[in-house]
């Protein structure tokens, strides 16, 4: 079908108000559910198959954390739909001010490959949540994931409610031409610019959820034992492809060389003196992603790790120390099991280099000093982070998940995903009394000097 007759279905059935009432909503939510509780061995396998990702990798970080949304918009559901009051100034009285949550109409949703069921499906849950139809278009290089999404969806789901679109550039780029009310976009930053360049011009609003160079900073006070072992999680977690991943780790020297022994400890207590062999490491996406990381190894800096296969599409967890802000692996986002070190003196001296580079989707910062914390927090601009941990921010559906500059624009997850998928229309109801003739022409000194002293002028 052509992308302009799909469109038009959906925004046909969107027309018809089914999708508006609560019942409907909560309905659909409740179908969702059941779409993943009864397929959670399809979708393990299907992420299996696209990048060997481990079960328990599966498991949480694409099924759990999706599940979550789910039933924190089912119980949420009514409250957020409900008109929220708020109050008006002295001068409009007597009146009632309200905003009314009401649905956009039909949104497209972009997913990227890294986490590929629950990047296209849990943007839909907000999207579901509000009201909406949608159009899922997952990514075309996790294949089998899209196929059973695609499969999933034409079961569960009428295909004028939610539709899924599979395929790549062309597909997508047909999708980008039509006229949308929402596009929620996930995935690099330069084809956050191409989205965003389509969506202009039919006016579209749009979420971008992008990608970019994630700092972790580690003090001499931190605990480093702790710090090397959830830098090592949230790194290789996915084999590195998670866009809130720590994409290098910024060291106060005095302590750099405490915390490699460690980094390279913990990565052989995870993933084995032999990585290849480990059932805790994903491959990489593709051979093309693979042969772009391993330019980025610089043998002669690598301590630990460096090794790679095509064929099996494996690179070895890898640490390189002696990095410089010109290294190939610090001029893009790594997006693989690649860890580079960079040293620093003062804190002080680390975040102004932070602050001289594009605003990064995740920032981390282990320390135990209060006052370094809440300077971190007040001076460097991020999409979210963690101090004393990494990537968990993005698991609590009570904080708004995006980016900010190059990273990003938006938010969702939770309630954040219910607005962004609403248009909060804002309502004064008014009443007949004390109709103030002030406001009429003809205008007057008098009825000037009257409004002055309303608005205290
Ligand atoms: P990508 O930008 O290459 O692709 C994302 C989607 O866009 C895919 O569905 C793809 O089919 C489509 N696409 C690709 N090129 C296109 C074009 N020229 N025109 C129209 N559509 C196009 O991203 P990716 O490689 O799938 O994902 C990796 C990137 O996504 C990383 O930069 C990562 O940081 C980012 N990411 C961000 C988040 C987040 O939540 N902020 C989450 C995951 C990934």
């Amino acid at each position: 079908m052509e992308s302009e007759e799909l469109i038009n279905y959906l925004r046909r059935y969107y027309q018809e108000g089914i999708t508006r009432p609560w019942e409907f909503r909560w309905t659909a939510l409740q179908t969702l559910e059941t779409l993943i509780t009864e397929n959670i061995v399809a979708i393990c396998s299907a992420l299996y198959a696209d990048l060997q990702k481990p079960k328990q990798e599966a498991f949480i970080s694409e099924i759990a954390i999706v599940l979550e949304e789910i039933r924190l918009a089912k119980k949420n559901l009514k409250k957020w739909m409900k008109p929220q009051k708020v109050g008006s100034p002295m001068a409009l009285m007597p009146s009632r001010s309200r905003i009314y949550y009401e649905p956009l109409g039909t949104v497209l949703i972009i997913g990227p490959w890294n986490y590929p069921f629950q990047l296209a499906i849990a943007p839909l849950v907000g999207a579901i949540a509000a009201g909406n139809c949608a159009v899922i278009k997952p990514s075309e290089l996790t294949r089998n994931t899209s196929k059973l999404i695609s499969e999933l969806f034409k079961k569960y789901f009428p295909t004028d409610y939610i539709c899924v679109v599979e395929g790549g550039i062309p597909e997508t780029t047909s999708l980008l031409a039509q006229k949308f009310d929402h596009i929620f976009f996930t995935g690099s930053t330069p084809v956050g610019r191409i989205v965003m360049q389509a969506a202009a011009k039919n006016l579209t609003p749009v979420t971008l959820e992008l990608g970019g160079k994630s700092p972790v900073v580690v003090c001499e006070d931190a605990d480093l034992a702790l710090a090397a072992r959830r830098i090592v999680w949230g790194k290789f977690y996915n084999a590195g492809q998670t866009c809130v991943a720590p994409d290098y780790l910024y060291v106060q020297s005095s302590v750099s060389h405490i915390l490699i022994e460690k980094i390279k400890a913990c990565i052989v207590q995870q993933f084995g003196a032999n990585p290849k062999s480990s059932e805790s490491l994903s491959r990489i996406v593709n051979s093309q992603n693979c042969k772009r990381l391993t330019q980025m190894i610089d043998d002669k800096k690598v301590i630990h790790g460096g090794e790679f296969d095509f064929e099996a599409l494996f690179i070895a967890p890898t640490v390189m120390q002696n990095i410089s802000w010109n290294d190939p692996v610090m001029l893009e986002e790594i997006f693989g099991p690649i860890l580079p070190i960079l040293t620093f003196e003062t804190i002080d001296e680390a975040f102004y280099s932070i602050l001289q580079r594009p605003k990064p989707l995740a920032a981390y910062l282990f320390t135990r000093s209060h006052a370094i914390q809440k300077t971190f927090i007040d001076s460097i601009s991020f999409g979210g982070g963690c101090i004393n941990d990494v990537v968990l921010h993005l698991s609590n559906p009570y904080l708004p998940f995006g980016g900010v500059g190059d990273s990003g624009m938006g938010q969702y997850h939770g309630r954040s995903s219910f607005q962004t998928f609403s248009h909060a229309k804002s309502v004064m109801h008014r009443f007949g009394l004390f109709d103030v003739s002030a406001r009429y022409a003809p205008y007057s000194e008098g009825k000037l000097k009257f409004l002055r002293r309303m608005f205290r002028l």
